[in-house]
């Protein structure tokens, strides 16, 4: 035993947590679960148990990497998205609450029981998964351009036994060529390249390939945009997650490309999150 307690942990960590990140107190409870293997309610219920001597050395480890800086999300190797938990490395963005919303509204599209899916920069998997698990019958194609994103994706597929999601490596459309599709979804790179955001809190650990794109952040945007008329059906949706001020200039570049009832979806902090063609 180590004679530091559930509730001593959590407020040593807090503490030590508190100067690096404004979510201290979640993040400690967040990785104590992870070394416990415990829920939330665990820790509220039991404030008072001994840690074992291992776990609490394993605790204080997993806090000193929160407090340089690196995401929990890496530290305990997880991510909850959707109802799913995630396998997650420092090869692709860490999946983010926002991008549910994309998820919600591919769900409530008009499409046939068998749709036939695209997840085009698919990272973790997260978003071809999370329409996967609500549609057992749709035909979900998850690519990525990095082979490591690729090798995560299948893990997750693996482990989440959703073996009727394809994850193909991909530049783009390159792999699914002369295929149809009734949706196409994405989660591209949309911030400018000179954000300052990008050299603040999680983000700096993960890759800019996966955040970043030319032209203030439309150039995959777009680029996916132009080639998406060749791969959906006629009435198929083209569904895109961008930044909140991308909207405006992005329903103009649909409309143009001749997209129909184009239209931006607003996320849970009410900000423009993803449109629609
Ligand atoms: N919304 C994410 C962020 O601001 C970026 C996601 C992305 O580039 N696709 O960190």
């Amino acid at each position: 035993m180590s004679g530091i307690s559930v509730g001593e942990a959590l407020n040593w960590a807090s503490v030590q947590l508190e100067r690096g990140s404004d979510s201290a107190m979640l993040d400690a409870e967040v990785m104590l679960q992870h070394v416990l293997s415990v829920s939330r309610t665990y820790l509220f219920t039991w404030p008072d148990k001994d840690l074992s001597a291992e776990h609490w050395q394993a605790y204080m480890a997993m806090v000193n990497e929160r407090a340089k800086g690196h995401p929990v999300a890496h530290i305990i190797g997880e991510r909850e998205f959707w109802s799913l938990s995630l396998l997650v490395n420092n090869t692709t963005l860490i999946p983010r609450p926002d991008t549910e919303m994309l998820v919600e509204t591919a769900l409530n599209l008009k499409v046939p029981d068998n749709c036939r899916a695209l997840d085009l920069g698919t990272g973790t998997g997260a978003i071809a998964l999370a329409l996967a698990s609500e549609r057992p019958s749709w035909q979900v194609t998850a690519v990525d351009k990095v082979d490591d994103a690729v090798a995560l994706a299948k893990m997750n597929r693996d482990k989440l036994a959703l073996s009727q999601v394809e994850v193909l490596q991909s530049d783009w459309f390159s792999a699914v060529e002369g295929r149809q599709f009734e949706l196409v979804v994405s989660n591209p790179p949309y911030i400018d390249e000179r954000d300052e955001h990008l050299s603040q809190g999680d983000v700096r650990f993960e890759p800019l390939s996966a955040l970043t794109a030319a032209d203030e952040g439309f150039a995959d945007l777009f680029h996916i945009a132009t080639q998406a008329r060749a791969y959906l059906i006629a009435g198929g949706y083209l569904l895109m997650e961008h930044g909140y001020q991308q909207a405006q200039v992005l329903r103009e570049k649909l409309t143009e490309l001749g997209y129909q009832d184009v239209a931006t979806v607003r996320d849970f902090g009410s900000n423009d999150r993803c449109t629609l063609g």
